[in-house]
């Protein structure tokens, strides 16, 4: 069975500055991948070519069977590319139902069913979401990306800056995703959380993917060498 995506050796640049010298990796149906390495390794920079919002200056990007790289972002979001970027944008003087309304598309995923994920939300639908706190923005971000019924659900540091209960209630309902059978690309620096829910792992070092494999063998030595933990 081919992978739902795929990078094959992608190569980007930030004007005349390469950041991405060879990344390859894959993720298949219903598997659950992580995208690790230390700041500034091109991680943010992948997740862009990925969802087109950047360009790929070489190499080859295929998703749900189609030559991502000839796709722009739209296209790319239509075929399913469900993007939460880092920074959990949301539209801040929307409400949280108005957030999920304005980014739903047909397809299983409703307001129901993000408010069974995310209890929270469900309580705050007529508030703006400009004044939730920062792990309800997070929680919105990830059912907004839901409400477009993606195939591919793409997560950027998804609790960065959240409380401990917080982050865990995050991981909590990312699990619940992977239990549901949902492929997801995940980008995290939490070795311990990573574990818990990913399959495999990539490993990024100054713009290259240096190591890929199951989580379970990212040793205590790889941890040192590549994320510094
Ligand atoms: P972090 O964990 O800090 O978010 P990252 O692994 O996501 O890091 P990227 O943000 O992809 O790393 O950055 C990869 C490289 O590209 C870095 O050298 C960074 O300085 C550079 N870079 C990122 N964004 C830009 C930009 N807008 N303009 C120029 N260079 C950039």
């Amino acid at each position: 069975m081919s992978a739902l995506l795929e990078l094959d050796g992608i190569t980007a640049s930030y004007g005349a500055v390469q950041a991405l010298f060879g990344v390859s990796l894959a993720v298949a149906e219903g598997q659950v991948v992580a995208l690790m390495g230390r700041n500034g390794m091109g991680k943010t920079t992948t997740i862009r070519c990925i969802s087109r919002l950047m360009p790929l200056t070489g190499g080859h990007l295929r998703f749900a069977g189609q030559n991502g790289a000839a796709l722009g972002a739209p296209a790319m979001a239509r075929l399913g590319i469900g993007l939460v970027p880092e920074g959990r944008r949301c539209f801040a003087p929307l409400t949280v139902a108005e957030n999920l309304i304005a980014a739903a598309r047909p397809g299983a995923w409703d307001m129901t069913r993000v408010c069974a994920l995310f209890p929270r939300l469900g309580e705050r639908m007529g508030q703006v979401s400009r004044t939730l706190s920062g792990g309800e923005q997070q929680m919105l971000a990830i059912g907004r990306a839901l409400m477009t019924n993606p195939r591919l659900l793409v997560l950027d540091e998804a609790t960065e800056g959240l409380a401990p209960v917080v982050r865990q209630e995050i991981w909590a309902g990312i699990r619940e995703l992977k239990a549901q059978g949902l492929s997801i690309l995940l980008v995290d620096k939490s070795l311990r959380e990573i574990a818990s829910v990913a399959d495999h792992a990539v490993i990024l070092e100054r713009g290259e993917s240096v190591w890929q494999g199951d989580v379970g063998a990212l040793t205590p030595d790889l941890a040192d060498r590549y994320l510094g933990v």
